[in-house]
């Protein structure tokens, strides 16, 4: 059996993600995840939220709560709303964990035993306004790279560069906006980075596979200018996972932790060791999914991220991996995603401007939001949700094409015939012309999921269901019904199989409608159809089944004005 292990990037743990981090990085992993599910694989699919860090404590300060509760508190709301997405995580961890405390720790000695961080004495930004050191994401400037202004003191939004943030040209605080910044020493931990390159170079190139997005963003830092740069990873924070404890190789570090951005990845591994807690399992059974000396030999490990997390997982978690010099399973394939704009700006958690995950909930089930943005999901370029565009996709694709076929072809079965697969008649030349076209069809968009070409993917799932309709409209057993009453009765048998047929195709994509046509039609399992023409004569005359209430409710004009007003800004 073939062995799939994913990831999907960690959401942050300060609040409600939007549907834009959404559909970079959670939705498409669990579309993948189902895929190779119901391919037969076995599959490992782990999430976590990344809890550490600067905005995690003044998220906390400003709910007037102790971080550690306001972390616990807000994970389980965001998992909360990822089971209500449907997201099929068999984890979704926390990098706060025990687990990854000691994971970080071992790793972090690990490198230091094989010289790749040193202990070293640097300048930091101190904000005397403020009264305290300020961390890289509360300093903003201009990019010395690109110019762009709004540059943020670990990382440029524009070109996508890291930097520190004494890189900055005219540095401010973000928390007061002052300016009266000073440099003052303290002792940090960095990670040698730029000791990795060549092994970095090497392996990169190794992945001949990679999407053009995701290796073009790797080569740029490794390469580009001075090439890739040393890293600290410690920061003057309470929140995190300790940099001094016992047994570490380094004194004077009290009252520092790992930069999150070290510790999170870590959370990967970890979160498998948090899943085999739970499960009851001990530690060979993540062992399996995660060391190569221990099984992980045969893994298939694809991650999914957003491009802003790239450099990160191509580079800096690659240094961990690479240079603690154990035998750790390397990812084999990075999908990176661009950004999905809304309605003519950005999305913006600051301002509440776009659609966040719980609002999407509450007016809509999961599926309508789940196939747009999977069929619209940013991969060649940023895309756009307008609520145009979102209406008519549900009322076309959901509605017309895949609800009204299964809403005609059902309720016509039980007028004229019954609520079971009716008997008599054969498959003639026009059924068998559309067996070919599916098995045509199912076999391009196995090929799409398989690449994870994911809009590739929505596009030739959609056709497949276009040609049913196509079908049933060229077809037309209600006229058929009259002359010949057994030819009916076959197109309608061929119909009723289409339905099992998308129930299976379609349960990636919208898992939650897939299921009501599974039970409607009393469909034993929602396995693949590895043989479309086996799978239309699957039902049989005589089987049962009942007519499905309505799938998809039309959005109405009047709703898609009220939304897009109630989502253009200013969330209470
Ligand atoms: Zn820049």
């Amino acid at each position: 059996m073939a062995r799939t292990l994913i990831t999907s990037a960690l959401p942050y743990i300060n609040g409600i993600k939007h549907l834009g981090n959404l559909v970079g990085s959670q939705l498409p992993a669990d579309l993948y995840a189902r895929y190779r599910r119901a391919r037969g694989d076995e599959v490992l699919f782990l999430c976590a939220t990344d809890e550490h860090g600067t905005p995690a404590e003044i998220a906390a300060q400003k709910a007037g709560k102790p971080v550690a509760e306001y972390c616990t508190e807000l994970h389980d709301i965001q998992a909360e709303i990822a089971a209500g997405f449907r997201l099929s995580f068999d984890h979704f961890g926390r990098s706060s964990s025990q687990p990854n405390h000691a994971l970080t720790q071992h790793l972090a000695t690990k490198l230091y035993e094989a010289g790749l961080i040193e202990v070293v004495e640097e300048t930091q930004i101190y904000s005397e306004t403020d009264g305290r050191f300020l961390p890289d994401r509360y300093i903003e400037g201009t990019c010395p790279n690109c110019g762009y202004d709004s540059a943020r003191g670990d990382q440029c939004d524009n070109c996508t560069k890291q930097l520190d943030p004494t890189d900055l040209i005219e540095p401010h605080s973000t928390i007061s906006g002052a300016t009266d910044l000073e440099q003052r020493v303290t002792k940090h931990l960095y990670l040698k980075q730029s000791g990795m390159r060549d092994a970095l170079n090497e392996w990169i190139d190794s992945k001949a596979d990679w999407p053009v997005l995701t290796t073009s963003i790797a080569k740029k830092w490794l390469n580009d200018g001075d090439g890739l740069q040393d890293r600290g990873i410690t920061r003057d924070l309470s929140w995190g996972v300790p940099v001094q404890f016992e047994g570490a190789p380094w004194e004077g570090m009290d009252g520092k932790v790992f930069y999150v951005w070290f510790d999170a990845p870590i959370e990967y591994i970890a979160c498998g060791a948090e899943w085999a807690a739970k499960q009851g399992l001990d530690s060979e059974a993540w062992e399996r999914w995660w060391r190569t000396d221990k099984g992980a030999e045969d893994v298939r490990y694809v991650q999914f991220m957003g491009k802003d997390n790239v450099p990160f997982h191509t580079l800096s978690f690659p240094v961990t991996m690479l240079g603690a010099g154990e035998p750790w399973k390397m990812v084999d394939y990075i999908k990176s995603f661009n950004y999905l704009n809304y309605d003519g700006g950005q999305f913006s958690t600051s301002r509440g401007r776009g659609v966040f995950m719980d609002q999407a909930l509450s007016i809509l089930p999961a599926d309508y939001w789940r196939w747009w943005l999977l069929s619209h999901a940013p991969e060649s370029s940023d895309s756009e949700f307008t609520w145009e565009n979102f209406q008519q996709s549900v009322n076309k694709d959901l509605a017309d094409v895949l609800g009204n076929f299964v809403s005609r072809i059902t309720k016509f079965c039980r007028s004229k015939f019954s609520e079971a697969v009716p008997e008599g008649g054969e498959y003639g030349e026009q059924e068998t012309a559309l067996i070919a076209d599916l098995t045509a069809k199912v076999s391009e968009y196995q090929s799409h999921m398989d690449a994870i070409d994911v809009r590739k993917g929505a596009n030739a799932l959609r056709a497949i269901w276009v040609a049913g309709n196509e079908y049933l409209q060229s077809a037309a057993p209600w006229s058929t019904f009259k002359e010949d009453p057994e030819k009916a009765a076959a197109q309608v048998r061929l119909g009723l199989n289409l339905i099992g047929l998308y129930a299976r195709l379609s349960a990636p994509f919208i898992p939650d409608t897939a299921g009501k046509l599974q039970t409607a039609l009393a469909l034993p399992d929602l396995d693949w159809p590895e043989d479309v023409a086996g799978a239309l004569d699957a039902l049989k005359p005589g089987h049962s089944f009942v007519v499905p209430d309505n799938l998809f409710a039309k959005i109405d004009d009047e709703q898609r004005e009220d939304w897009q007003e109630k989502f253009a800004g200013t969330r209470s």
